[in-house]
C-alpha cells in the first residue's frame, strides 16, 4: 500500500505525525493507500522552508521563472495520462473527465508563462517638473492554498503556477481524500528545474488547516471549499493578517426559456447535472422550466438520463462514476428520500442501482426530481451528487426572483434563442459566471473564476488578470534627479506640481 508524505524543500518529508488518512478506490469501495496528516510542526518546517526559498526565488529573474513553468507545462503533457490515472483512481470520474481537468489547470501554467506581460507596471512622464512616476507589483511572500476533493489537479493548478510566476513561494494542502496527483506535480516541478522551498506539499485535515490559517509568517491564503468552511477560513486568516480568498459552494440554476432548443437544452443539462457524478462546483444542481416547456423538458432529460452508463472511471464507454465516499452515497440517498417525503417527484431514481463487479464502490445513479419548490432541502442544501431537479415557474422575473434569492451565487446559465431576453439575463443575475447556452461556463485561465454571495468570500477571484493581483502588491514610485536650481529647492509646505 502505497503512502503519500508531505513533500518539503525538493523531496518527501515524513514529518512527525503518527495520524494516517485513508485514500478509496470509490469504484471498489477499497483502501489503496494512505495519506499522512500533518502536525503543526509539520506545517512550521513547510512555512520555514519556503520562506528561505522565497529569499532567492523573489529575486530570480523573470525569464528563468518563465522557462521553469514552460518546462512545468511540457511535463504536464508527457504525464497527462497518469495524472488523469490517479485522479481517476481516487476520485472515482471517468478517465475522460480527469483528463479535461488536466487540460483545463495546464491552461493556467500557459496564462503563467506570459507573466512578463502580466506584471508590467504603468509609468507616467513628468507627473511635476522634472519629476516622473511610476508603479510596479512585487510578490507577497509565503503563500497558502487548501484545495477540494473534487478536482484533486485543477483546483490547486487554479492557484501555484500563478504565486509562483509572481516569484512568491507556495504551500498546497490538498484534500486528504486525493493525494496522488498533487504527490506527482511535486515532482514535475523538481525535475522541470524549479528550486526547492518553491514548491511545497503538506497533506492533512483540520489540523494542517488551522497551522497554516494562524500562522505568522504566511502571507495569503487561497482556499476553495465548501461555503461553511469556506467562510471560517475567510474569518479566521484574516485575524492574523492574511490576504484571504475562500471559493465556497454552489447551487447553479439552468433557465430553460420557451424559445429554447429542448433537445440542445435537455442534453447539455445531463451533461452539466450528472457529468462527474455532480461533484463539480459549477454543475447545474437546480432546472427552471419557464411557461409551457417543462413537461416536454422533464421528458427529455428523462429519456438521457435513464440511459447514461454508470460505471468505474476506467469502465469502457462509462459516463459516470461513483461518488466520492460511502457517506456521500448515503446522503445523496437520504435527500432524494426527503425531497420525496416533502411532496417532489421522482422521475428517474439512482438510489438502488447496483453496479455488476462493484458491488462495495460509492455508486448512486443519476436521479431526476421533478416539481420541486423553494422549501424543500433537496433545492436549499449543495447535494453534491447526480441529482437534477427541476423548479417550474411562469416567467423570466420569476426565474430572476428565485435565483436572486438563493444565498449561492457561483455559476448559472440561461437556454434561449433570443439575445434580449439573454442580455436581460446576464445584466441582473446576481451570479458571478454566467453561460448564454453552455451549461457550465467556466472562465478561461486568462479569465478570473469566482462567484458572489456564499460561494466567495474576499475580494479577489482566482487565476486570471485577478490571480495576479491576488499573489502581488502594488509599489508607486515618485522620481526626481535634481539638478541644483531654483526649482528644486525644498520647500516646507505640501508639495504640488509644478
Ligand atoms: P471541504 O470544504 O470539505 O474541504 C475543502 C478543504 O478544507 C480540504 O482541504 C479539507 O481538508 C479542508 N477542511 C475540511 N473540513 C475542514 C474543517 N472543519 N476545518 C478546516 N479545514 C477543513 O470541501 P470538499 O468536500 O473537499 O469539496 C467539495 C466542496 O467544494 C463543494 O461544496 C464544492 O461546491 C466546493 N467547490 C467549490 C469550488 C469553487 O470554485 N467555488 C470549486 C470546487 C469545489
Amino acid at each position: 500500500m502505497t503512502t503519500y508524505d508531505h513533500w518539503i524543500s525538493g523531496s518527501t518529508f515524513p514529518g512527525e505525525s503518527d495520524r494516517f488518512g485513508d485514500v478509496f478506490d470509490p469504484a471498489t469501495g477499497s483502501v489503496d493507500s494512505q495519506v499522512r496528516l500533518a502536525t503543526a510542526a509539520d506545517v512550521d518546517a513547510a512555512v520555514l522552508a519556503a520562506r528561505r526559498a522565497f529569499e532567492t526565488w523573489s529575486e530570480t529573474s523573470i525569464m528563468t521563472r518563465t522557462r521553469i513553468l514552460f518546462a512545468f507545462r511540457q511535463l504536464l503533457v508527457e504525464h497527462e495520462d497518469e495524472l488523469a490515472a490517479v485522479i481517476s483512481a481516487e476520485h472515482g470520474k471517468t478517465l475522460g473527465d480527469a483528463k479535461g481537468e488536466v487540460v483545463r489547470g495546464r491552461e493556467v501554467v500557459e496564462f503563467a508563462c506570459g507573466i512578463s506581460q502580466l506584471l508590467k507596471g504603468e509609468f507616467n512622464d513628468q507627473v511635476s517638473g522634472g519629476v516622473d512616476s511610476h508603479s510596479f507589483r512585487q510578490p507577497l511572500g509565503v503563500v497558502a492554498g487548501i484545495t477540494p476533493f473534487n478536482f484533486p489537479i485543477m483546483v490547486p493548478l487554479w492557484m501555484h503556477p500563478v504565486a509562483i510566476a509572481c516569484g512568491n513561494t507556495f504551500i498546497l494542502k490538498p484534500s486528504e481524500r486525493v493525494p496522488g496527483a498533487s504527490a506527482l506535480v511535486a515532482r514535475l516541478y523538481a525535475e522541470a528545474g524549479l528550486p526547492d522551498g518553491v514548491f511545497n506539499v503538506v497533506h492533512g485535515d483540520k489540523v494542517a488547516v488551522d497551522a497554516i490559517l494562524d500562522h505568522a509568517d504566511i502571507d495569503a491564503v487561497s482556499f476553495v471549499g465548501s461555503t461553511p468552511i469556506a467562510k471560517y477560513v475567510h474569518e479566521r486568516a484574516s485575524l492574523t493578517g492574511k490576504r484571504v480568498q475562500a471559493l465556497g459552494g454552489a447551487k447553479n440554476h439552468a433557465v430553460v426559456m420557451p424559445d429554447a432548443d429542448l433537445d440542445y437544452a435537455a442534453d447539455h443539462i445531463v451533461a452539466a447535472g450528472y457529468g462527474s457524478a455532480g461533484q463539480r462546483c459549477m454543475a447545474i444542481s437546480a432546472v427552471i422550466a419557464v411557461g409551457p416547456v417543462a413537461d416536454t423538458l422533464v421528458d427529455k432529460i428523462r429519456e438521457r438520463t435513464i440511459d447514461l452508463k454508470v460505471g468505474p472511471g476506467t469502465g469502457e464507454d462509462v459516463e459516470m462514476g461513483p461518488v466520492v465516499t460511502a457517506a456521500s452515497r448515503q446522503r445523496v440517498i437520504d435527500y432524494v428520500g426527503q425531497g420525496e417525503d416533502a411532496g417532489a417527484k421522482v422521475v428517474v431514481d439512482g438510489r438502488d442501482l447496483v453496479v455488476e463487479g462493484h458491488r462495495d464502490g460509492f455508486f448512486v445513479g443519476p436521479t431526476l426530481i421533478d416539481h420541486v419548490t423553494t422549501d424543500m432541502n433537496v433545492y436549499t442544501d449543495e447535494i453534491f451528487g447526480p441529482v437534477l431537479t427541476v423548479l417550474r415557474v411562469p416567467s423570466m422575473d420569476a426565474a430572476l426572483e428565485l435565483i436572486s434569492a438563493n444565498p449561492y451565487g457561483n455559476g448559472t446559465a440561461v437556454f434561449t434563442s433570443s439575445g434580449e431576453v439573454a442580455r436581460t439575463f446576464q445584466r441582473k443575475v446576481p451570479v458571478g459566471m454566467i453561460g448564454i447556452n453552455i451549461p457550465v461556463p467556466v472562465p478561461m485561465a486568462f479569465h478570473s473564476f469566482g462567484g458572489w454571495k456564499d460561494s466567495l468570500f474576499g475580494d479577489h477571484h482566482i487565476h486570471g488578470p485577478e490571480g495576479v493581483r491576488f499573489y502581488t502588491r502594488a509599489k508607486v514610485v515618485t522620481t526626481r534627479w535634481p539638478h541644483v536650481s531654483e526649482d528644486s529647492l525644498a520647500a516646507m509646505n505640501f508639495p504640488t506640481a509644478q
